[in-house]
């Protein structure tokens, strides 16, 4: 095993003892919406949110996010809430629009291989969580976060966000081989993100648990109040009460392994 360096979200210490979730909505849909998840995920135990700003949709159809019309009420929900906040930039351009005010920048699986976008965020000094591409080799993904490191921003989060594989029945398949692996071949902290992996909401909690028990920094899950109203990614979602209860029996399995969740 290598040491894991720890990476600073706002207060928050990734990669140290502490297991860190990171809860909230797919897409920041309304500020009714992103308030009443971001207070509940805070209250379950939730110590950094999450929230898509601008989305990668698959289909031009989809729902692409609430883009610049949501900066103010973002703010002002992030101020009410007092934690810090992650989201993704799809785009170099979106760096500089939204870096006042989030805490970390996410990129997403389909943008692991946009080199300018990563060498863009070499130049940030705020942590970027970097999600594994769905066909990405382990190798590919630890050499996409060289591209961030070498621009001078050693602040690089991985995600395993689940692979592509054979098998259908399910969204993803949750790669924890990569987990253990990256564990003990890399210094970065790595994340689990169950819902992406999964994508049905009752299969998540056990997800959650088994990245605990493999050893993995921490979680980032999607929480919807309403997750058939959802605007993206209602299969995969935790309600409010779903989440609260994963986050109880979580804490067992941590204590079962000597760790406890990181607090605000
Ligand atoms: C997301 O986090 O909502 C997302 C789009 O994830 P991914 O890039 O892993 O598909
Ligand atoms: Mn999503």
């Amino acid at each position: 095993m290598i040491k894991t360096k720890t990476v600073q979200i706002g207060k928050i210490e990734i990669g140290g003892p502490r297991f860190t979730v990171i809860a909230g909505p797919c897409s920041i849909e309304s500020e009714n919406q992103f308030n009443q998840t971001g207070q509940s995920v805070k209250k379950s135990g939730a110590s950094v949110l999450r929230g898509g700003i601008w989305k990668m949709r698959t289909s031009l159809k989809s729902f692409q996010g609430l883009g610049h019309d949501a900066f103010d009420f973002i703010k002002k929900v992030k101020a009410e809430i007092g934690l810090p906040l992650i989201s993704e930039v799809t785009d170099a351009r979106q760096i500089e629009d939204i870096h006042h005010f989030v805490d970390a920048f996410q990129v997403g699986a389909r943008n692991m291989h946009n080199y300018s976008l990563l060498k863009e965020l070499g130049q940030q000094s705020k942590p970027v969580l970097l999600k594994r591409n769905f066909s990405g080799f382990i190798d590919e993904w630890l050499k996409a976060a060289d591209y961030i490191i070498n621009g001078g921003n050693e602040n690089v989060i991985l995600c395993e966000r689940g692979i592509r594989t054979f098998e259908t029945a399910t969204r993803n398949t949750l790669d924890l081989n990569a987990v253990v692996y990256v564990k003990k071949h890399s210094q970065l902290p790595v994340i689990v993100d169950p819902s992406h992996a999964v994508g049905i909401s009752d299969l998540v909690p056990s997800l959650c648990y088994a990245s605990a028990a493999a050893g993995a920094d921490g979680l980032i899950v999607e929480v919807h109040p309403n997750p058939a109203e959802a605007l993206s990614d209602g299969d995969q979602a935790l309600t409010l009460e779903t989440f609260d209860k994963m986050m109880k029996q979580l804490e067992k399995v941590l204590h079962a392994f000597d760790r406890g969740l990181n607090k605000p």
